[in-house]
Parts: structure tokens; C-alpha cells; sequence
């Protein structure tokens, strides 16, 4: 069952895995199929046994959790000013997939989708949501953070993190996608007649904080490119509790940074 409870994972790292889940025919209207069910003692979690420092001795294959060197969320403090390669989204429309993996709200992506950065380009595969934000700049946390999980064809991650704080306004993209939720998990549903553009959820100001880090989910694995918008999205405050609802907390506690350096494209 090693390869099922994988596949619950927050960060999906593998084709087969984003095959899986993310990019299966879509299904008809409305109907839902079960993912499978979590086994073992005790899974990971955010509090209880199952909490983020007790998540190197879950499991052998998570030992990063704890000897990491390059671990995310991080809290920004100091960034160095670069000129950096501006972030090119070329997002395309997608269907409406939603899961509920028992960790967080997830919405995989259609083929289709790309960042692009200088000569490097990744394809989008899905998105997710925490609360509060996992990363924290001048040790503020916002209310939300919304990952943005893309992939390169040599398999190397890039998540494009944006803020989310609490507003007057209803986020539209928001409200079409949290107004079909899975209640319970593990449950994966597609929406045949829904269908929306992930770059609704971008700010329009494009800069960006960037360093290594990892996977802010067992195994913890590094090599993840994190691309940080500075500015954040609003959504309503009734939206907020919604998510809030099903997760009240889905955030890993800040790591050190070590000998890393930010980076301030500006
Ligand atoms: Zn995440």
C-alpha cells in the first residue's frame, strides 16, 4: 500500500503518480471515484503523533524531514536584489479536478499549462492551498498561501507560491472552485462542464522572491525550485473560512535556512 499512500502526498513528485491523479480522462459530470484509503499506524499529519517533527521517524524515506539542509517553508527575511529572469505563465483553460486528500484542497491541471523561466520550462500539474501560509516574510505568516506545483521534463519541481490575505471581495476563480469540495477524503471528482484558467489566481505583479527548498510534505525531498510572489491575492473572509472548515491548520513549521540565499528579482 507504500505507493497509495504516496500518491496522497501534498506535492505530487512523479509522472506516474501526477498520471494518476492529475491527468486521467476526465470523468462525467458530478461523478466522484474513491482513492484509496491510508494504512499504517500512524500517517503524517500536522498535530499529534502523526506532527511535522515527528516526520523523519514515520518513516526511513522521510529522514530529509529532519537532516535536510535545503527544507521549506522558509521565513524571509534577507534577500539579495538580482536581475532575474521575469516568470512567462502561459496557462491554458482546464476542466475542474478537485481532491481531497485528507492534507489539503488540491485542483490538478490539464496538460497544456507552462512557466517558463530564461530557457527553462515547466508544465503546471496542480495547485493547493495551506493555511496559514507556509512561508513567512519578515516572520509574518498570511492567512493563506496557494502552491502552484510545475514540473521540467528532466522531473525537477518548480512551485510558484502566492499569498492569499483576507479581503472585502469575493475571489471569483475562488468561488467556482471551492463551491465543489469534497467533504470527505480521499476523494478525487471531475467536473465535465466546469472549466476555468489557473492564471485567475495570479497577481498582476509578477516579482518574486526565489531560492532551493523542498517539499513542505513528507518525503521532504529537495531539489524544488520555489518561485515566492511578493504580492499577495485577496479573497473574502467567508472564503477563507470555508477552507478553514475542512483544514484549520495544513502548515509545516518554518527551516532553517542555512547556507542558502535568497533571491529579490525586484
Ligand atoms: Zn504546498
Amino acid at each position: 500500500m507504500r505507493a497509495l499512500a504516496l500518491a496522497l502526498v501534498c506535492l505530487l513528485a512523479t509522472p506516474a503518480l501526477a498520471s494518476s491523479t492529475g491527468h486521467a480522462p476526465a470523468k462525467k459530470t458530478g461523478t466522484h471515484a474513491k482513492a484509496a484509503a491510508h494504512e499504517g499506524p500512524v500517517h503524517w499529519s500536522y498535530a499529534g503523533a502523526g506532527s511535522p517533527e515527528n516526520w523523519a521517524q514515520l518513516d526511513e524515506a522521510n529522514r530529509l524531514c529532519a537532516s535536510g539542509r535545503q527544507q521549506s517553508p522558509i521565513d524571509i527575511r534577507t534577500a539579495y536584489a538580482l536581475a532575474l529572469d521575469p516568470l512567462q505563465f502561459d496557462y491554458q483553460t482546464s476542466k475542474l479536478h478537485v481532491l481531497n486528500n485528507g492534507h489539503t484542497i488540491q485542483h490538478n491541471v490539464d496538460p497544456g499549462s507552462w512557466l517558463q523561466i530564461g530557457g527553462d520550462r515547466y508544465q503546471l500539474l496542480q495547485f493547493h492551498f495551506h493555511t496559514p501560509s507556509e512561508e513567512a516574510v519578515g516572520g509574518k505568516r498570511y492567512p493563506m498561501v496557494a502552491h502552484l506545483v510545475h514540473k521540467n521534463e528532466a522531473g525537477q519541481l518548480a512551485v510558484v507560491a502566492v499569498f492569499l490575505t483576507q479581503g472585502t471581495q469575493t475571489h471569483p476563480l475562488i468561488r467556482q472552485l471551492w463551491a465543489r469540495l469534497p467533504e470527505s477524503h480521499p476523494v478525487a471528482m471531475s467536473f465535465e462542464d466546469q472549466s476555468y484558467n489557473p492564471s485567475s489566481l495570479l497577481p498582476r505583479d509578477r516579482s518574486y522572491w526565489t531560492l532551493m527548498g523542498s517539499l513542505t510534505t513528507p518525503p521532504c525531498s529537495e531539489g524544488v525550485r520555489w518561485l515566492i510572489l511578493k504580492t499577495p491575492v485577496s479573497i473574502s473572509k467567508a472564503q477563507l473560512a470555508l477552507f478553514r472548515k475542512h483544514f484549520s491548520m495544513n502548515a509545516r513549521p518554518l527551516q532553517p535556512l542555512f547556507e542558502r540565499a535568497i533571491l529579490d528579482s525586484q
